[in-house]
């Protein structure tokens, strides 16, 4: 028996909230969740800073990729013997899903802006380079773990794969949806997946929605629109992201300048050289990170330590609505103010723009575009979502921008009462 067809003697089963259980069988699979780099993603959180709002959003990225990796599998259990399905790619699909997200790093979104990398890439560095998963892929054929790679880059020649793991209804979304509904405890997010499974169809060169399942879709639409709102885009979550990015510009640098640190961020050095190896990059994790922000907390650095002890007791800086474009003369006002306060505005004042395309149609040539949902009508005929569904036609294509100005309240409140500045500058806050 060849390794890509060897099966476990009894199934493995997890139990997850989500989807009540994870089933693996093939021996392939098994060995991939067991390697060091899927098993780092345990000690990465799915949703970054959200558990400052959220207190039950510690659900890690383990979690989310054993997910998709389910949906998937339960997707390819109903395309069995169906027209355009080449079972060939089963484990190739199933291996794409599985590793989909195995190059995030530790709060992915501030830690990519600062230190500018993209975990896409890592996830390609560490599927082709020097790993284990890259031993494990291997076993199946030299070629196989290039073409895992490709499948999460999007540039697989079988694009009905490629569609399973990324386009506007994929195992990604359905997965990271429901289960940051769950962990969050919000009521919305929630949408019949189970429908969606059963009419979902494969063509030529991607996934279809029969049109008997569109009102499922809808609610899979709205439900992503709400999320994006009321949780991925919350403002206190936001606003523990401007300090975390702020940390890391800070103690980047002082590095630079030369401090002397009572606690050396070993961890960060080749981050701060901008020449991070595979090595480097696997052994930085979201505990790693903690550990330096409450070491830093004693730091002689007054901005570094305030900063981290802010993050580490959740002591965040407060918001206002504030859109940088109509109120620039303010922003430019605030700015003086603060440096007359002796507040550096470069870590105490942050202008954060949020915005998504709940649904986006297919607009061929603009840039970014991505694969829109087609439903399935009984005539055979194929029909783009937003022409059918009046509930996304009215949401489609509308992007939503959200500003907010993040500043520390405690430390204008510190300033003398009598002080004209401390005045003015809460009058410009506080309207
Ligand atoms: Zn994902």
């Amino acid at each position: 028996m060849t390794y890509i067809n060897e099966q476990l003697e009894e199934e493995k089963v997890f139990k997850d909230p989500v989807h009540r259980y994870v089933h693996v069988r093939d021996r392939l699979i098994w060995d991939l969740i067991g390697t060091a780099e899927f098993q780092r993603l345990r000690r990465i959180r799915q949703l970054g800073t959200s558990f400052f709002t959220f207190h039950g959003a510690e659900h890690s990225r383990f979690n989310h990729s054993l997910g998709v990796y389910e949906v998937i599998r339960r997707i390819i259990e109903n395309f069995q013997g169906r027209e355009h399905w080449d079972n060939n790619e089963r484990l190739l699909s199933l291996s794409a899903a599985l590793l989909h997200d195995v190059g995030h790093g530790p709060f992915s979104h501030s830690f990519e802006k600062v230190f500018k990398l993209d975990h896409e890439e890592w996830t390609r560095a560490i599927i082709v380079g020097d790993t284990e998963i890259n031993k494990v892929l291997r076993r199946v054929s030299e070629d196989f773990p290039k073409k895992v790679a490709e499948v999460i880059a999007k540039t697989y020649e079988n694009k009905l794969v490629v569609s399973l793991i990324s386009s506007q209804i994929d195992a990604d979304r359905m997965d990271y949806l429901q289960r940051d509904a769950f962990y969050t405890g919000v009521s919305y997010g929630h949408f019949d997946m189970e429908r969606i499974l059963r009419v979902m169809r494969p063509t030529e060169d991607q996934v279809v929605i029969k049109k008997s399942g569109m009102h499922a879709v809808e609610d899979y639409i709205m439900s992503r629109y709400q999320m994006y709102w009321q949780v991925y885009f919350h403002p206190v979550t936001r606003s523990a992201e401007v300090i975390l990015s702020k940390i890391l510009h800070r103690a980047k640098e002082i590095y630079e300048a030369g401090y002397e640190f009572a606690q050396q961020p070993t961890h960060f050095f080749s981050l701060f050289k901008s020449d991070v190896s595979l090595k480097d990059y696997l052994s930085l994790d979201e505990s790693v990170m903690m550990y330096y922000f409450q070491a830093w907390m004693n730091e002689k650095d007054s901005i570094l330590r305030d900063l981290c002890t802010r993050f580490i007791n959740r002591k965040l800086f407060k918001y206002i609505e504030f859109n940088p474009n109509t109120s620039y003369l303010q922003l430019v006002e605030l700015i003086n103010l603060f440096q007359k306060a002796g507040i550096d505005t470069n870590y105490y004042l942050e202008v954060d723009s949020s915005s998504d395309l709940p649904y986006d149609f297919y607009r061929p040539g603009e840039e970014g575009e991505r694969i829109p949902i087609y439903l399935l009508m009984s005539n055979g005929e194929l029909r783009e979502l937003s022409r059918e569904s009046e509930i996304v036609e009215s949401i489609s294509g509308k992007k939503r921008t959200d500003h907010k100005l993040y500043y520390p309240l405690d430390l204008i409140e510190d300033l003398p009462d009598n002080s004209d500045v401390k005045k003015r500058i809460k009058e410009i806050l506080h309207g």
